[in-house]
Parts: C-alpha cells; structure tokens; sequence
C-alpha cells in the first residue's frame, strides 16, 4: 500500500512480535514516515532499527500514552519536528486474565487507562492538527473480547475497556467526517504476540486454536493487512467502522 509524502504515530509498536510493530513496518514499506511511540525505551531502539534495515524511515517517541502531560508534551514536539502527522494507530494496550470477582480498582484503573484513556489522550491532541489540514486517519485497535465478553484471554475489565474503544472511536468518526478525518477500529481474536506475558499455556492455546474455524490463530500480519487499508487515502469513505479480523471466530 502506499504511504509515501504520509507520515504515521503508531504507539505500542516496540513490542518485537507485536502488530504495533508490523502495522509501523507495512506503513515504513509503503514509503511512509513511521513514529513509533512507546513506554519501553530498550524495545523501541530496537524497533527502529529492525523497521530502519529496510527503509531507514522510522524514529522512536517515548510515549507513556496514560499520562495527559506526556502525551501533550510529545505529540507538540513531534507536530513540531515532522510538520504533519497523518495517521494516528491507537495501539497500545495491555490485559490480564483477572476473573471479575478478584480485580481490584488500582488493576481496573490500569487496564483502562492503557486501553482507553491512553487511546482518548492521542487522540484528543492531534485531532486539532488533523483538523486544521484537513485530514486524518485514525485507526483503533478494540478486540473480540470487547464483542464477545472474552473468552480468549483477558478478564472482564479488558472487554469493557475494549467495547469503549469501539464506542469512541464510532463517536469521534461522526464528529471528524466533515473535516477530512476517518476513525475505525479493528478487533483481532486471538494473534500470536507476546500480550499475554507467557500466561497462556500451551495446553490452553491449543485449545483456543481448536475452537477457531480457521484452526488457527491469527498472525500479526492479518492485522496490520487491515490496519493498513484503513490508514490509506484510498479508504476515505469508510469510518465509524470496525473489522474483525479472528479466523472466523466470532461473526456478528
Ligand atoms: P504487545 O504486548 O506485543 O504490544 C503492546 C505494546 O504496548 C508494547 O510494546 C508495550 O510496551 C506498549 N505499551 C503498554 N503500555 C503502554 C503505555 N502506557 N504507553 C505506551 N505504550 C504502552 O501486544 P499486541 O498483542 O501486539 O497488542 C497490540 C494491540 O492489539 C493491543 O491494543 C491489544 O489489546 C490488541 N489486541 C491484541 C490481541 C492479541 O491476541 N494479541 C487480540 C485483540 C486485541
């Protein structure tokens, strides 16, 4: 796809097996100008590296995206340093596989705030860049636990962290329609990344794998394929719109 003269803010992209990184790498190799934002310094260099062996387009951001302060304080240095940013992926995020009846409200807290607060703060501050060029792609991504109320991995907090994604993202499309802005989201079931800390035995992958009706899981290729499509000039007319992209395993 091509990114070329477009210049894109992925946050959470340090991670080495994360979408984050492969949707940063797809945007690199459409001829695109990726920040990758990010709270690991260590991955991130190594991120930078690994996207800038093939284009030489990437730059790093360290980003605590839960922190207003710092969010503000980074995306005005980077307006500042790269003149405009095009497209916005709202990928960072975290889970944990807390039932309901043990989460405590500082765990609550967490999860919200890396998922969604994090995801309204990004937002929030470049929307008024995007708005004065008149052009915005902002893709978000939810997950099929925010649809189906998990049953891959994360608890109850994840779901509702995640449906709100959906729910904002839905609202901030017909808010941004007149000004050039799309907003979607994609909601991946399960993909092989290290999300899950290594508390996902094997056993239970399996078994997880075993219910998809494409008898796998998804890769994090499949989904920065869609994350791609929805970052391009080409996809103007589609917003307020979320793709699943899970193998089949929940079709509404
Ligand atoms: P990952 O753990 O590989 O990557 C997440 C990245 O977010 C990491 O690089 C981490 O450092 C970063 N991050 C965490 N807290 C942050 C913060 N406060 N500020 C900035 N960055 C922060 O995860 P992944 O599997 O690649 O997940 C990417 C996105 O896809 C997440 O939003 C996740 O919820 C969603 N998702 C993943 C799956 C899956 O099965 N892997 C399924 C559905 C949805």
């Amino acid at each position: 796809m091509n990114f070329e003269g477009q210049t894109a803010l992925v946050t959470g992209a340090a991670s080495k097996r994360g979408i984050g990184r492969e949707i940063a790498r797809q945007i690199s190799q459409g001829g695109g100008t990726v920040i990758i934002a990010d709270i690991n310094q260590e991955m991130l260099e190594d991120a930078v590296k690994d996207i800038d062996q093939e284009k030489g387009s990437a730059y790093s951001a360290v980003l605590d995206v839960t922190s207003e302060e710092k969010v503000k304080q980074s995306l005005d240095e980077l307006i500042g340093k790269f003149s405009k940013i095009d497209i916005l992926v709202n990928n960072a995020g975290i889970t944990r596989p807390t039932g309901v009846l043990d989460i405590s409200e500082e765990e609550w807290d967490l999860i919200f705030d890396v998922n969604m607060k994090g995801t309204f703060f990004v937002t929030q501050h470049l929307l008024p860049h995007m708005k004065e060029n008149n052009y915005g792609r902002i893709v978000n991504l939810s997950s099929v636990s925010g649809k189906r109320g998990g049953g891959i991995f994360g608890g109850s907090h994840y779901s509702a962290a995640k449906a709100a994604v959906t729910g904002f993202s839905k609202a901030v499309a017909r808010e941004m329609a007149p000004f050039g802005i799309t907003s979607n989201t994609v909601a991946p079931g399960l993909i092989a990344t290290d999300i899950t800390g290594g508390m996902l035995t094997d056993e239970k992958k399996k078994q997880l794998e075993s219910d998809i009706p494409a008898k796998r899981a998804g890769t994090v290729e499949d989904v920065a394929n869609a994350v791609a499509f929805l970052a391009t000039k080409e996809s103007s007319y589609v917003t307020g719109e979320e793709i699943d992209i899970n193998g089949g395993s929940h079709i509404d």
